[in-house]
């Protein structure tokens, strides 16, 4: 055997390369006050701006007389998500955010909200009834790790506790918020499911854990969630009302202001020229600086709710939410029996995580698991193991000094058999033009943009699988594509293992992006491990740009992920994941998972024998290339570890080596001489 080779060191290369890409891949911590900019793209601003300039523009041109100046009072529910620790805020705390709230929309005298602005004569409430009509104190309260917030859960959030928008505005607490960010909020026009505003509990009012803080992150956000920009919105601009922030008497100003310096004046395009309006709620000024929202932010507001938050604050929605001054509370709400899991649906030997919910301060829980193990609890947040097929039905009845509560909830949790899945070699390049691909699904929870084929361009034509964040408003929303149920154990035991895609992807504006993840299930899909992330400069493989993104063949990149540490498992599945961003069009293209039939070639031998066996590693096909004046027969064999001979490809075996039929784990002979 002249050269014989395994193919282990280059993939070891591979894969520490793979590695390095990925550090790079994660964005510098930066310490940011609000995320309302990175969550909410120009393409939606726009879309929500030409109405809500409208209704602004209809409430100018309209009669003041005819313009009511009543009190809008909004009804709150604040979900407190907690992990066990001081995040679980206490319930006076919360209330002391609320007295903020109205100080500062109300400008009410003798407090800090008591500036040079306007009375935004928008109030609001913790609301006294729930959904279903019965007596809360507007609080729910649920402990889960996703206490430890990343933007893109936000949606997990919401399935775990979520009032009917219309009705009430809801408030999510959490511990931190990933980069150090305070707080962020949906705008108008926003989908359902994105609705609402996020605050770190230390931000949220001044008491309690927020003892050092004022109260005003949740001012600032419930701003943008009637409408308002910051005030440096679009840097100084070229109009001072039909930019920017789009209101004609809060200043320009370049940059968020960080400090309470009163002479700042960043930009000079305003007549008469005056200083940064430092104290006013929409810049990023310290809660001790802001007083401020002006008659033009109250007009927006106005529109806001005029046009598109328009029952939330209506005499109706005020009265059977509990927010009416002629509501009597009860002297005690009675307990009410709740509870959420993210995963109904579990495979036989699944874990599911129950959570509490319960509202008005139940003290004990008791738990009937039919099906599962244990078959009943007494803890708050059990978790239970279902070894049954079949659907089961859960009873929690939750309990404190002033009674009992019993929800039940039929068929509840279904426990399914795992399946062996689908053996190796697995490929789809999506040019059968069949979609999704024969086993794979596509998940499309808006019913709108979603992963689709593509004709346009492909990394192997005639198609590829895209996915356009373009024209997709829906910011924040995945879409998936997932593949089927395989089999990884059907790959060789002693080969690398590994997923490997190309993909291509361009933003519409450098600072948004829209994101791909990876993720992984052995447990039938009930929990997903990220196995690969990219968004910003990692996800980028073209330019910037404002039109439909069509990659060409240089812009497309190869991802190569290890799933050695699978290779055991008989029922995994991996999704695709676009979480979007308003940006530019994804695309997907010859996604396989080799199973071991990964060739491989050393280097420094090419002096001796000039012969190239490639890619690597590689799946069903090779390619055989000798450098340029080498004359000389090359014959080429196939043996597996322990040299047994597999194949021979013969003395003349052409560019190109079919695979197909090999198991996994290949060494390669490749010499100038018929025999070895
Ligand atoms: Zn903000």
């Amino acid at each position: 055997m002249l050269h014989a080779f395994l193919f282990m060191k280059r993939l070891l290369l591979s894969f520490l390369v793979f590695t390095q890409s990925g550090l790079f891949a994660q964005n510098p911590a930066t310490e940011q006050p609000c995320l309302f900019d990175a969550l909410n793209p120009p393409a939606t601003l726009r879309a929500a701006e030409a109405r809500i300039s409208a209704a602004v523009a209809q409430l100018k041109s309209s009669n003041a007389t005819e313009n009511s100046d009543d009190i809008r009072l909004i009804p709150v529910v604040v979900h407190v998500i907690h992990n066990g620790g001081s995040e679980n805020i206490s319930k006076a705390q919360i209330e002391r955010q609320i007295e903020i709230l109205n100080e500062d929309f109300g400008k009410l005298p003798g407090t800090p909200g008591d500036g040079a602005g306007v009375d935004t004569r928008v109030r609001f409430c913790l609301a006294n009834t729930d959904p279903q009509g019965r007596c809360t104190d507007g609080i729910v309260r649920l402990k889960t790790p996703l206490t430890t917030h990343q933007p893109v859960d936000r949606a997990s959030l919401k399935n775990l506790s979520f009032w009917d928008n219309t009705r009430y505005l809801n408030i999510y607490v959490v511990k931190t918020i990933s980069n150090g960010v305070g707080g962020y909020s949906s705008f108008p026009y926003a989908p359902p499911e994105e609705d609402g505003l996020v605050v770190r509990h230390n931000l949220f009012g001044d008491s309690g854990t927020a003892a050092a803080a004022g109260g005003r992150t949740a001012t600032h956000e419930i701003g943008h969630w009637l409408g308002l920009y910051h005030t440096f919105n679009g840097g100084c601009g070229q109009d001072t009302c039909s930019d920017g922030d789009y209101v004609c008497d809060t200043p320009p100003a370049a940059n968020p202001n960080f400090t309470c310096n009163l002479n700042v004046n960043s930009c000079g395009n305003d007549n008469p020229n005056l200083p940064d309006q430092v104290r006013n709620y929409m810049d990023y000024t310290p809660d001790d600086c802001k007083s401020i929202f002006t008659q033009g932010q109250k007009d927006r507001i106005t529109a806001t709710l005029d046009t598109v938050r328009t029952h939330i604050w209506t005499p109706d929605n005020v009265v059977v939410t509990g927010c009416d001054s002629a509501y009597m509370e009860p002297p005690v709400c009675l307990v009410v029996a709740d509870f959420v899991t993210l995963t109904p649906q579990v495979c036989l030997e699944g874990i599911v995580y129950f959570i509490d919910r319960s509202l008005n301060s139940a003290t004990s829980w008791q738990w009937l698991f039919p099906g599962g193990m244990p078959a009943t609890s007494t803890l708050q947040n059990p978790t239970i193991t279902y070894d049954t097929l079949g659907t089961f039905s859960v009873t929690l009845i939750a309990t404190n000094a002033n009674g009992s509560d019993t929800l039940f909830l039929e068929n509840y949790v279904q426990v399914t058999e795992p399946g062996i899945g689908q053996s190796l070699p697995f490929s789809a390049n999506f040019d059968d033009g069949v979609f999704p691909p024969t086993g794979a699904e596509i998940y499309n929870p808006d019913l709108g943009i979603h992963w689709e084929l593509d004709s346009l361009a492909a990394h192997s034509p005639p198609y590829a699988a895209r996915i356009d964040n373009l024209v997709n408003v829906n910011y924040g929303t995945r879409d998936e594509i997932v593949l089927p149920f395989l089999n990884l154990s059907t790959s060789n035991p002693d080969s690398a293992l590994s997923l490997i895609f190309w993909w291509a992807y361009a933003r519409s504006d450098p600072n948004y992006s829209d994101e791909l993840i990876v993720q992984i299930s052995k447990d039938c899909g009930v929990n997903y491990t990220n196995i690969l992330t990219k968004s910003g400069n990692a996800l980028v493989t073209g330019p910037t740009q404002t039109t439909p993104f069509i990659p060409t063949a240089a812009q497309w990149r190869k991802a190569t992920v290890n799933l050695f540490q699978y290779r055991t498992e008989e029922y995994v599945k991996i999704r695709f994941v676009n979480v979007t961003d308003g940006g530019n069009r994804l695309y997907l293209d010859d996604i396989q998972i080799d199973g071991g039939l990964v060739t491989g070639t050393i280097e420094p031998e090419r002096a001796a024998f000039p012969v190239r066996i490639f890619p690597n590693p590689a799946f069903e096909l090779v390619r055989v290339q000798t450098e340029a004046g080498w004359n000389e027969p090359i014959h080429i064999r196939v043996f597996d570890t322990l040299g047994r001979l597999l194949r021979d490809y013969g003395p003349d075996p052409g560019k190109t080596l079919d695979l197909a039929g090999l198991p996994a784990g290949l060494i390669f002979s490749k010499s100038n001489q018929p025999d070895r």
